[in-house]
């Protein structure tokens, strides 16, 4: 069965097949390095994880770019707020960025370039923008003329009427609504305001607008045809939109094959801000106590195109759903019995895979995928006693398989001991086979301190983290 998305262009699932064969070449947009990320932020970055992992588990060889917008409205407010230069402001956010993906355990991206290191190559489409027509110079920047581009609004299906409406007006800020389209800067002009962020273009000092970036960094390194753009969808307009006028004018070729969009997280219901309270990043909620990886499991195991209601019992949930699986795992890498094999088991382990990447192959339903995970688990905990060893260890290398695509699984989770707590383990065996049984328990204690349960079997001690 093939890879299939929903494409926000044409609104429908559609079967994916990259332009060049055995390759994907897939855009995403990045952090604004303004702020530390908020679980917002990490649920769109944690779809565009599972895209990657999930076409990789596919076969293909991904080309990921995801940019970093440091130059735009909020950065250079920011740092003009501080009083420091630019760079100097948006430095500890790519850190904090950077951070952040490893303690979640993300698939790092091919590159992760930042726009002031690509001004030349934004100067350069808006020449070509001027040449073409498609753009114009006033006092106080260069601006894209809408009404030149007739597929303008093809991404965000705007309507005729606010199209006209927009037709005579201009908007310098980066990010404005829909009620507000209008000719959008390419290039503005420098004003006080900006302090020292500055470079010299064809139409004197200035800065690039946001949108102009993603396009001229996309193609950069990836071609005037992308086969996958990804972003949240409040990027859809205008951000998206923009980038596809800018970049299909300047080349005329088709920008984009796939558009995929994550959606809206709420917050126990509700929209997430900062007045409110319910405004969460990464750091605030490990400084609670919360794991990675009940975080990670929690905002990627609903489907993207679904709005997540993140809430406290939300994780709580995603913590039992993981030892649930910890503790499968446990089990089956015990198992004794070398035995016959369970023909029904064997099967159901066939089918319950196909289920999986049946689900997320539909446009990456990982919930679908998720439950036929937990309808294995029920089904073989039921029978566990006929499982064999052979099974239990097919059974362990589909966990492993799919750990490629989850990623949560090894995220801090029960993982090999390291060999201090190997000799405590083995020193509590000595101690019992000794008839020392003060010591085995005092043994057994300060391992439990640590998180690590012993118990014995008959074929010796197991081992596993609480
Ligand atoms: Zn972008």
């Amino acid at each position: 069965m093939p890879v299939r998305f929903y494409n926000t262009m044409t609104r429908e699932l559609e079967d994916f097949t990259p332009l060049q064969q055995g390759t994907v070449t897939m855009y995403t947009c990045g952090p604004t390095v303004y702020n530390f990320l908020h679980i917002g932020n990490l649920r769109s970055f944690l779809f565009e994880d599972l895209l990657h992992r999930w076409l990789t588990y596919r076969g293909y060889n991904v080309r990921q770019i995801m940019n970093l917008t440091d130059i735009d409205d909020k950065t250079i407010k920011g740092s003009q707020a501080k009083k420091i230069p630019l760079a100097e402001y948006t430095e500890p956010y790519k850190k904090a960025f950077f951070d952040d993906l490893k303690t979640l355990n993300f698939t790092p991206a091919e590159k992760y370039p930042s726009a002031t290191e690509h001004i030349p190559e934004m100067v350069a489409i808006i020449e070509k923008l001027i040449a073409g027509g498609y753009a114009y110079e006033t006092d106080d920047g260069v601006y894209f003329k809408i009404t030149s581009f007739a597929p303008y609004g093809k991404l965000a299906h705007l309507d005729r009427d606010s199209l006209r409406a927009g037709a005579s007006g201009r908007v310098a800020n980066d990010e404005y609504e829909k009620e507000t389209v209008s000719d959008f800067a390419l290039w503005k002009k420098w004003t006080p305001g900006d302090g020292d962020v500055k470079w010299d273009s064809p139409w004197g000092e200035g800065r690039p607008g946001w949108h102009i970036e993603c396009s001229a960094m996309s193609m950069k390194y990836l071609g005037e045809t992308l086969d996958i753009h990804t972003g949240g969808v409040d990027n859809m307009f205008p951000h998206h939109e923009n980038e596809i006028a800018q970049s299909e004018a300047a080349t005329g070729k088709p920008f984009v094959r796939y558009w995929l969009h994550a959606a809206h997280l709420v917050v126990e219901g509700e929209k997430m801000a900062k007045s409110k309270g319910n405004f969460y990043t990464l750091r605030d909620l490990l400084e609670k106590g919360y794991s990675p990886r009940s975080i990670r499991y929690l905002l990627y195991t609903t489907h993207y195109r679904k709005p997540l209601n993140f809430t406290f019992d939300g994780i709580k949930a995603a913590d039992a759903s993981l030892k649930r699986i910890d503790d499968f795992l446990f089990t089956l890498r015990n198992v004794k019995n070398s035995g016959e094999a369970d023909s029904a088991l064997t099967a159901l382990l066939k089918t319950q895979t196909e289920k999986f990447e049946a689900g997320i192959d539909e446009d990456l339903n990982i919930a679908e995928g998720m439950g036929a995970l937990f309808e294995l688990i029920r089904a073989v905990n039921e029978k566990m006693e006929s499982v064999t060893t052979a099974l239990a260890g097919e059974i362990i290398a589909f966990f492993e398989k799919i750990e490629t695509v989850l990623g949560f699984l090894s995220l801090g989770g029960p993982g090999e001991l390291n060999e201090e707590d190997m000799e405590l383990i083995a020193a509590r065996t000595a101690a019992k086979k000794n008839k020392d049984f003060a010591r085995a328990d005092e043994i057994r204690k300060a391992l439990l301190a640590k998180g690590i349960e012993v118990r014995d079997t008959p074929d010796g001690p197991v081992w596993k983290r609480i």
